[in-house]
């Protein structure tokens, strides 16, 4: 059985869980592993493993187990309240799926075997804890009522099913419950929840305006002023921003563009065509100095320039040997030790103000490094991929600069 860390020692200090998917296997093996004999491997906090790769049970699993990293299995069941489901060709392998979509008009009797059948699955993947496996709270009426009923039938399920584990409660507001987390918190309080999974339904922290990021932030918060720990879902380097400001944890998939749209999500394959066209365009770098997860080419194109090629040294276990030589093959690695480090950083500042002034500092760098960049790449002409604009940087500061009052906190001069 998997030893099982408590949640609220994990999570009373800044966390990055790994959001692990079939396309991650050997990054994951390797950094796990370490570059060569002589280097550790990461050392991961835990992992998110989506239930459609933990079900074709992988050897990273058994890994994680023998290091003793806690695993939150997502059963992926946001997506399994439109039909969608029912011919997606990985979706199918779970073995609690629903005959139908999950929906305010699903029966008592069927809520009950998913739940139990959720959970079972999860404990058999070797769950740490449990997410419950929720729906989405849309702004359409009954979604609300159906994401309680769920999470209180998960709560009496734990224990009953399976063996006793914490429950995370999976929280993916829309619209309408974005703008009122109160109720949705005071609500979670009454059952018996050790932390909470937040994944508004529509959230793009690299491009969503400083006002919508705000409202996520917000919602994060007020579970967080409720003692219910929180880890928040698909966020990328913006998951360094809302530790700054109190959240606990995120996660995020391996050197992918951080997003989260349902409703691209649960569209059907035949609308997906053009992303599968675009093949290799799509492998991304994460550039730690930066905060910036950038195209291939991108990052190619940055290591030709004089001024910032220097800067953009990595030391840690996936690059010490190498370099930049082969960067773009070892850029799963290099996410995971890179995302590990610069939490570790943060967790390493004993207060909360230490940790604003962290982040805040570690923005205004890499604004100023994307600059130099910015014109930089400018000169060097058509790089085969849009140059970014590093507008979120600027974003990301504003954000801090209104939630708190980021000068007092650091010392600065006004
Ligand atoms: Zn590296």
């Amino acid at each position: 059985m998997q030893a099982t860390t408590p949640l609220g020692e994990l999570l009373a200090s800044p966390r990055y869980l790994p959001r692990l998917t079939e396309n991650d296997t050997k990054p994951v093996e390797r950094a796990l592993a370490g570059a060569t004999l002589f280097d550790d491997g990461v050392q991961l906090d835990g992992a998110v493993v989506e239930a459609a790769y933990a079900v074709r049970e992988p050897e990273v699993l058994d890994h994680l187990r023998e290091q003793r990293i806690p695993v939150l299995i997502d059963p992926q069941s946001l997506r399994l309240t439109t039909p969608g489901y029912l011919t997606n060709r990985r979706l199918v392998a779970l073995p609690y799926l629903p005959a139908s979509p999950m929906t305010p008009a699903s029966t008592a009797t069927d809520r009950e075997h998913f739940v139990a059948d959720a959970l079972r699955f999860q404990q058999k993947a070797g769950a740490s804890w449990y997410l419950t496996p929720s729906v989405p709270l849309r702004d359409e009426e009954g979604w609300s009522e159906l994401h309680h009923d769920l999470t209180a039938r998960t709560a009496v399920a734990n224990g009953r099913e399976v063996d006793s584990r914490e429950l995370v409660a999976l929280v993916a507001p829309g619209t309408a419950a974005l703008r009122d987390p109160h109720a949705l918190a005071s609500r979670l309080l009454d059952l018996p929840v050790a932390a909470v999974y937040t994944q508004p339904l529509s959230l793009d922290p690299v491009h969503d305006s400083v006002d919508k990021l705000a409202r996520a932030w917000r919602f994060c918060h007020e579970f967080e002023e409720a003692n219910l720990p929180v880890i928040a879902g698909r966020v990328g380097a913006f998951g360094l921003v809302l530790q700054a400001l109190g959240v606990a944890a995120f996660d995020s998939g391996i050197g992918v563009a951080e997003r989260y749209s349902w409703a691209d999500q649960v569209r059907p394959p035949r609308d997906k065509k053009d992303e599968k066209a675009s093949g290799g365009a799509g492998k991304r770098i994460y550039v730690e100095q930066l905060l910036t997860t950038l195209p291939v080419k991108i990052v190619e194109g940055l290591l030709r320039l004089e001024g910032v090629r220097g800067r953009l040294v990595c030391n840690l276990g996936c690059c010490r040997q190498a370099g930049h030589v082969g960067l773009a093959d070892r850029r799963g690695e290099h996410y995971l030790f890179s995302r590990t480090h610069e939490v570790e950083q943060l967790r390493a500042q004993p207060t909360r103000s230490m940790r604003l002034h962290e982040v805040h500092q570690q923005l205004l760098a890499a604004r100023d490094l994307a600059s130099v960049a910015r014109r930089g790449l400018r000169d060097l002409g058509d790089l085969g991929a849009l140059p970014p604009s590093f507008g979120h940087l600027e974003t990301w500061l504003s954000l801090l600069a209104r939630a708190e009052q980021v000068t007092a906190a650091s010392g600065l001069p006004q």
